[in-house]
């Protein structure tokens, strides 16, 4: 038996108590919406963005990588828009006390009958909606005074496209061609929740592939298909994945075509990851703010303003898909097991080394010496501390693809078992072949046993 459906709630409690994720500052009460990631989140974390950053770049000629700064010249924003458009539109309860985006009043509750949503109950006051800007506002400096304010980015994006010019010369690129960047966005969202999936700080990869005009629309439909399959290859099932593409009111000012991917959330079909073709808005803003010409010129004279292709995504969303969709509990002889079945490059931990019985010195020391080798290529965890069965089922709640179980009959014949996560099957190996195995089970194609 397999969970079909997980809520919203397994996960998080499930992050809580292995550690994945915790609410922050807890122990002052919380701060709405923000969360610290402990040990197995950041392992989890590092790992969904060296795929994102091989797929992306490394395995890739046109593309090159940029760490641009989170506080940006504040022009930057108003050549990009954020400063005059980038804003939801809020309404207040004067009954309740709380505020709501006035275009997500369905998705809301009410502050006192929480079975409605706002606007429902005869007691809801709403106000007119007013527009309410995402971005936060810092200090620049130690004087507030007028020309210090700055913003914290509400996206990594315009840190691409103030660089252009950098990258074009000193990498000697010609487009088509990709600059990509993993950082902190911050957005003053108006409601924040479901866990991680709005939150105010969060992780975005993105990457802006600049194209000649004429070439824009195939490389749109490229990167959505790129993207897509990227998700198919670390495990996501494609019957929760589909692609949604905006209609032209839907789209925002600067875009010639926009592509959600969206996966099936507990909350229903959610924006995964955007892909946008921003045509050549963000190149053509920045040279008039600036007055820094950024255009391409040809070896032969020729010249133009590329357009712009976006994959934009949070690791944070990529986080609460990967987990919807890797929980799953099934009942093993009488017992029960939650197990997190991830790919196993994505898993935060690829083996689990276990002495059988934890006092023996011969078995120790063999496990040790496992866990020594291992450790230098792989991430991996020694465990001693319990029966064998609950050591198992800790290391399934982490979703450890593997595990090398050092018994009696290793110190006779130098064999160790390895058990599967998902299919339980044991198998015993010589211990002088567990890298090798490893490594190799690592690079396998590996299908999610959970039905599509
Ligand atoms: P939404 O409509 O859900 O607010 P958006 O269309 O404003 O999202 P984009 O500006 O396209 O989002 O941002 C690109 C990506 O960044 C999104 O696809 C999503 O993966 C991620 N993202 C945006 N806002 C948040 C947030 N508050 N928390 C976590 N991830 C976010």
């Amino acid at each position: 038996m397999a969970v079909e459906t997980v809520s919203m709630d397994q996960i998080v409690s499930l992050s809580r108590r292995r550690g994945f994720v915790f609410p922050s500052s807890e122990i002052y009460g919380g701060l709405g919406s923000t969360y610290d990631y402990g040990h197995y989140g950041v392992l989890l974390k590092n790992n969904i963005k060296a795929r994102w950053f091989e797929a992306m770049i490394l395995e890739r000629d046109d593309m090159v990588a940029l760490d641009s700064a989170v506080i940006l010249h504040p022009r930057v924003w108003e050549a990009s828009g954020h400063v005059e458009g980038f804003s939801d539109p809020l309404v207040d309860c004067r009954t309740c006390k709380l505020r709501f985006r006035a275009d997500k009043l369905e998705d809301s509750q009410c502050g006192r009958k929480p079975s409605k949503h706002p606007g429902e109950t005869p007691e809801c006051d709403l106000t007119e909606p007013r527009q309410f800007n995402l971005m936060f506002e810092t200090t620049v400096g130690p004087v507030q005074e007028e020309g210090s304010r700055a913003y914290l980015r509400p996206e990594t994006a315009q840190g691409i496209f103030i660089n252009f010019k950098n990258v074009l010369q000193i990498a000697r690129r010609r487009p088509p061609f990709g600059i990509a960047q993993i950082g902190k966005s911050f957005r003053n969202e108006i409601t924040p929740g479901n866990f991680l999936f709005r939150v105010r700080e969060f992780e975005q990869m993105e990457m802006e592939f600049f194209v000649p005009p004429e070439e824009s629309e195939r490389w749109y439909r490229y990167w959505i298909d790129e993207r897509l399959n990227w998700y198919l290859r670390y495990g996501l099932r494609q019957s929760r994945l589909r692609v949604r593409e905006h209609g032209p009111e839907e789209r925002s000012h600067y875009s010639q075509g926009t592509s959600d991917l969206e996966y099936l959330y507990p909350i229903g079909w959610s924006e995964l990851e955007g892909v946008a073709n921003r045509g050549d808005f963000d190149l053509t803003r920045h040279t008039e703010f600036s007055t820094t010409k950024l255009e391409y010129v040809g070896p032969d004279g020729e010249r133009y303003v590329p357009h712009v292709i976006e994959p934009a995504v949070s690791v944070e969303r990529i986080i609460v898909a990967m987990l919807v969709d890797a929980y799953d509990e099934e009942v093993v002889g009488e017992r029960e097991r939650t197990v997190l079945r991830f790919h196993p490059q994505i898993a935060p931990v690829s083996a689990a080394i276990l002495p059988l019985i934890a006092k023996h010195d011969g078995l120790v020391s063999k496990a040790r010496s496992l866990y020594e080798e291992l450790r230098k290529r792989h991430s991996v965890e020694y465990d001693d501390n319990g029966a064998i069965g609950r050591r198992y089922r800790r290391q399934d709640e982490i979703g450890t693809p593997w595990a090398f179980t050092i018994d009696e009959q290793t110190l006779s014949d130098d064999t160790v078992t390895v058990r599967d996560r998902d299919s339980l099957a044991q198998e015993r190996l010589p211990i002088g072949s567990v890298r090798g195995w490893l490594d190799d089970a690592l690079e396998r194609d590996w299908k999610t046993p959970k039905a599509d």
